[in-house]
């Protein structure tokens, strides 16, 4: 296939325009026209129409395919949310539209929806106020991480370390360093969790807190993390909790009740947005009762007279983390989600979510090496085995046969704490077909490991791209390349 502008015949028209009747009235300098210099293509509208559906094609998303890569939760994200987050009462609402006076009614049902997903976020996770702010997992992060920060000063605490398990997703400590901290890595321990031992070893007075996402990055919840949580206060540290993941736990247990002080949670993750491609996103931070004072502003509050406004006189805030309200239109369609579901509702997400992983974690775990074999909670991360790497394949080579297969690869080579690793995240939303399916080419893949090698070592074969060099694709972009 030829890229739009080859495919341009000279003349060639999508429409054909009258001659202008509108009176010209300014004059544009000669030199600030382009005339055709500008090479726009010429095309017929059919040209252009079978270019840009060809294109579409080549996408992979999960309303297309399964998409199981770890620590993503790529799952189905129902239309309901996108068509509420549509109606122009919403779409068409202008930041700078007054909270209350004069055109005050047009904001008064959006701050209204910011300050009931307060209610029922606090209600889901245990804690004690939220701010709607951040846009992303790691935003959400760096504001937990300067509300740590604000409350250790404000105490004229002088600490500056952060403890982050060795399995942290690599935003973790990225955060901690941004706000100013030093990171210390504990080791896991033999079940592949932050250890109780490993952690007394790193623990001092100079600790302002532990960063931890429960289950982890290899799907296992720790069992240690009320103590893990005790240990930190004890030292007059806090307890941060990523909750990007939620859905492994959420409707079943509450982070507040495990002892942690901050959490966010990625609604483009848990609940309804369709993400992948680096956006939107939200990353609502919530806080236990003696952090709540240090929240960004502005904070939404509901008035005596039932009214809602923006309170922004928070002496103690950190300020302002993102401009006007956060990625509203994301936390609307998180909250049509939440209503949808109810309590039960969201139960039931992260029973399909855990029972979805563990489904594949046994059935394939007779071809593929496991991290840990225990029961996991909403991923599960296996290793190419030893038989394998005789043959020379990797994970990379796993991976890439799956896509000619139809579907996206897991995550590869994280966590790296395990080698050749390879992050399956199935989500709550799949089918036990789906999932039949994907069982049936990871088998046969493990097959094609022992009998025919090479084959997998070419693969894919089906998409326009077949192996680029990732680093050098991204950094050097050159979509030419990609037309044939
Ligand atoms: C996705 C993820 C993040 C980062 O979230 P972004 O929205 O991509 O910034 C952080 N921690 C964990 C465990 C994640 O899975």
């Amino acid at each position: 296939m030829k890229l739009l502008f080859e495919k341009s015949v000279p003349e060639r028209r999508g429409v054909a325009l009258g001659p202008s009747d509108v009176p010209t009235t300014i004059n544009i300098n000669e030199e600030l026209l382009r005339g055709r210099s500008a090479a726009l293509p010429e095309l017929s509208e059919l040209d252009v129409v079978r270019h840009f559906t060809e294109l579409s094609r080549r996408n992979f998303g999960v309303d297309t395919n399964f998409y199981p890569l770890g620590s993503c939760t790529m799952k189905y994200n129902p239309k309901v949310a996108e068509r509420i987050a549509a109606y122009p009462g919403f779409a068409h609402l202008h930041p700078l539209l007054p909270q209350l006076r004069m055109g005050g009614m047009l904001t008064q049902g959006a701050l209204a929806i910011l300050y009931d997903m307060d209610l029922l976020l606090r209600e889901i996770t245990g804690m004690a106020g939220f701010t709607m702010q951040p846009m992303a997992g790691a935003h959400g992060e760096l504001t937990g991480m300067m509300i740590m920060a604000a409350y250790h000063r404000d105490r004229g605490n002088g600490k500056s370390i952060i403890l982050a398990p060795d399995s942290a997703h690599g935003t973790n400590p990225a955060s901690a360093a941004i706000a100013g901290y030093r990171v210390v890595t504990v080791p896991s321990d033999a079940n592949g969790v932050m250890g109780i031992e490993a952690l007394k070893k790193e623990l001092c007075e100079d600790v302002a807190g532990v960063m931890l996402t429960c289950p982890n990055t290899l799907g296992l919840f720790n069992p240690h993390i009320r103590e893990i949580c005790d240990l930190i206060h004890s030292v007059d540290g806090l307890a941060y909790y990523d909750g990007a993941n939620l859905n492994a736990i959420v409707g079943k247990a509450r982070p507040g009740d495990f002892g942690f002080d901050i959490v966010h949670i990625n609604l483009h993750k848990t609940c309804a947005t369709p993400h992948g491609g680096g956006g939107p996103g939200a990353g609502p931070v919530g806080v236990g009762e003696k952090l709540v004072p240090f929240l960004p502003v502005s904070i939404v509050v509901k008035r005596d007279d039932g009214t809602y406004a923006l309170e922004y006189d928070r002496p103690k805030s950190i300020g302002y983390v993102a401009p006007f309200y956060g990625n509203f239109g994301i936390v609307l369609r998180a909250y049509v989600y939440i209503l949808m579901l109810g309590a039960e509702g969201l139960a039931r997400v992260a029973e399909n979510a855990v029972l979805n992983a563990n489904y594949i974690r046994c059935k394939l775990k007779g071809y593929y090496q496991p991290a840990v074999d225990t029961v996991c909670k909403h991923e599960c991360v296996f290793s190419t085995t030893e038989a394998m790497a005789k043959q020379g394949i990797h994970a990379l080579d796993v991976a890439k046969a799956l896509i000619d297969r139809g579907f996206h690869p897991p995550t590869v080579y994280f966590p790296t704490i395990v080698k050749e690793a390879m992050m399956v995240e199935p989500t709550e939303t799949e089918s036990k077909e789906t999932l039949d399916a994907f069982i049936a080419a990871m088998i046969e893949i493990a097959e094609l490991a022992e009998r025919d090698p090479e084959q997998l070592k070419a693969a894919p074969v089906t998409t326009c791209v077949s192996r680029p060099n990732e680093t050098a694709a991204a950094k050097n972009l050159n979509i030419a390349s990609l037309s044939s």
